[in-house]
Formats: C-alpha cells, sequence, structure tokens
C-alpha cells in the first residue's frame, strides 16, 4: 500500500512574471514617450481626444504584448509544452494571433503522479504508470466526486463502501 500524498501542485503560482510586469509598463512608458515627444504631427494635426485614444491604445497594446509572453513563459512549462517554440510564434505572429493560437492549442495543465513522478493531466483519475489515484472517485459509477461528499452525486452510491474510500485516501488520512 502506497503512501497516500497530496497531488503536487505547481508551487509558483505567479501565472504572469515580474519581469514582464516591468517589461509592460516599461514598453508603455516607451510608446507614449515616442508618440508624444519623439512623433510630433506639426503638418496632420489631430484633435487632442483623438490622439489621446490612439496613443492610449498602442501603448496598452506594447504592454499586452509583454504580459503575453511573461503569461505564456509561465503556462507552456505546466503544460508540457515548448516555451521558446511559443514564445517565438507569440513574437513572430503579428496582432496577437500568437497568443489566440496559444489559447486554441494549448494542452491540458500536466502536474505529477506523487508516487512515481510520471506526467498526468489534471482530468487524469489514475495514474497510467502506476495506477495511484490522482483524484477523488465514485466507486461504482467511476466519476468524479469531492473529497468531502458522502454520497456520489450522479448514482448515489455510498462513497464510504468502497473498498479504499476514494475521499479518504485524498484528503491524506
Ligand atoms: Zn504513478
Ligand atoms: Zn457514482
Amino acid at each position: 500500500m502506497r503512501e497516500p500524498q497530496s497531488i503536487a501542485v505547481n508551487e509558483d503560482s505567479r501565472l504572469v512574471p515580474v519581469w514582464s510586469i516591468m517589461a509592460a509598463a516599461a514598453a508603455f512608458v516607451l510608446v507614449e514617450y515616442y508618440f508624444w515627444l519623439v512623433l510630433p504631427d506639426g503638418k496632420h494635426p489631430m484633435p487632442l481626444g483623438l490622439r489621446i485614444y490612439f496613443n492610449f491604445s498602442w501603448g496598452l497594446l506594447a504592454a499586452l504584448y509583454f504580459l503575453m509572453v511573461g503569461f505564456v513563459s509561465k503556462d507552456a512549462p505546466r503544460r508540457a509544452m515548448s516555451t521558446r517554440f511559443w514564445i517565438a510564434i507569440c513574437f513572430v505572429m503579428p496582432g496577437g494571433i500568437g497568443a489566440v493560437l496559444y489559447f486554441l492549442l494549448r494542452a491540458p495543465v500536466v502536474s505529477r503522479c506523487p508516487a512515481c513522478s510520471t506526467h498526468v493531466q489534471s482530468d487524469f483519475h489514475f495514474c497510467p504508470q502506476c495506477d495511484y489515484q490522482l483524484a477523488a472517485n465514485c466507486g461504482n459509477c467511476f466519476r468524479t466526486v469531492r473529497a468531502t461528499d458522502q454520497f456520489c452525486t450522479r448514482c448515489g452510491h455510498e462513497l464510504a463502501t468502497d473498498h479504499m474510500p476514494a475521499r479518504l485516501r485524498v484528503l491524506g488520512e
């Protein structure tokens, strides 16, 4: 019998790293500086409201770019996806298409089996390599149940009558 353990959650829960927030702020300031001071439009003066709107939008867009790259750099490893590849995609694809592609194609979050360290996806109930129970489920219909449930919400099965009550195993006692 293996020792029950809590499933290793990703230790670093921060999804947007500090450097990307700093880079985003710097990019915003730089864009504002460029549009307000370096790029004077003497010949075709725009109404001030429109100018504020455009300059602000470009600044936000530039900032968003860095936040996105920061997010991908944190999120991709959690899903066992190539970080370098996806950051490159985000940079190369114009207008945030890279980010859209990333969100469409990203794999489910992976963690490691506490018993054998195999990569397992968040929706797995059992480890594919060692049969370790990763999530509480009903012993009758095998659907996911909450660790604190007494009865299965789908079939009414009394969870305490399972050979090894899933909820107790998950709770670690
Ligand atoms: Zn395992
Ligand atoms: Zn059930």
